[in-house]
């Protein structure tokens, strides 16, 4: 079973930039760190650029039409289309060879669909319900999915930093591995597995690059 791996961090993390990233690592051979397999990518903020997907191709030494025409792609409207769009991954994945499904963001639409403390719960259930979904395929399935979060800022925090991963309970307790990316100088990206039941914490730098993400 394959896991739901959650990737937060602020705006121009470079969350979607590592969507992109794996969108493409999944096709390699495995000896070159891939699943020779293809995609599924639900978008929901429409951030998704296929000539993103052909510029990292290229670099690796892929044939860029055809690593564009391994992502399945579908852009979620709503909270509902979004949880239609996972449901229907299932098909995708029986009839062709998918490993990956990358859903970014999965919270926005819940998000500005529900606003308000008033609105909460029945958010927070709408989403646990999606999460469980998509845990569920990943374990059917046997796929990774990765899900990118937003941030929030609780400023009743006083020491350290004040930015949260969004989602609360539903998302810590929903998403497999949890990594969070933070900047550092220039295009330098700090990423860190944190609340792992399986792992220490640990952290990996990265550079976001015309190639794509490269390790430093
Ligand atoms: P948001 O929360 O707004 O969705 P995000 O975490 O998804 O943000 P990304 O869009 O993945 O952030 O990252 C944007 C950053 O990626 C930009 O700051 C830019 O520096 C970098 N970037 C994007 N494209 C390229 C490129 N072709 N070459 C180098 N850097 C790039
Ligand atoms: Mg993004």
């Amino acid at each position: 079973t394959r896991a739901v791996t959650e990737i937060a961090g602020e705006f121009g993390s470079g969350k979607t930039q590592l969507c992109h990233q794996l969108a493409v690592m999944v096709q390699l051979p495995e000896e070159r760190g891939g699943l020779e397999a293809k995609a599924i990518y639900i978008d929901t903020e429409n951030t998704f650029r296929p000539e993103r997907i052909m510029q990292i191709a290229r670099a690796r030494g892929l044939d860029p039409d055809q690593a564009l025409r391994n992502i399945f792609y579908a852009a979620a409207h709503s909270s509902d289309h979004q949880m239609i769009l996972a449901e229907q991954a299932k098909q995708l994945i029986r009839q062709h060879n998918a490993a990956l499904l990358v859903v970014d963001s999965v919270i926005a639409h819940f998000r500005s669909e529900f606003p308000g403390r008033e609105n909460l719960a029945e958010r927070q259930q709408k989403l646990s319900k999606h999460v469980a979904d998509l845990l569920r395929l990943a374990d059917a399935y046997d796929i990774a999915v990765v899900i990118t979060n937003q941030v929030m800022a609780h400023p009743d925090i006083f020491y350290g930093s004040p930015l949260k991963p969004a989602g609360g309970n539903v998302l810590a307790h929903g998403a497999t591995y949890r990594i969070w990316i933070r900047k550092g100088k220039e295009n330098v990206r700090i990423a860190k597995i944190f609340d792992s039941p399986y792992h220490p914490e640990g952290e990996a730098s990265f550079r976001i690059t015309a190639e794509g993400l490269a390790d430093l």
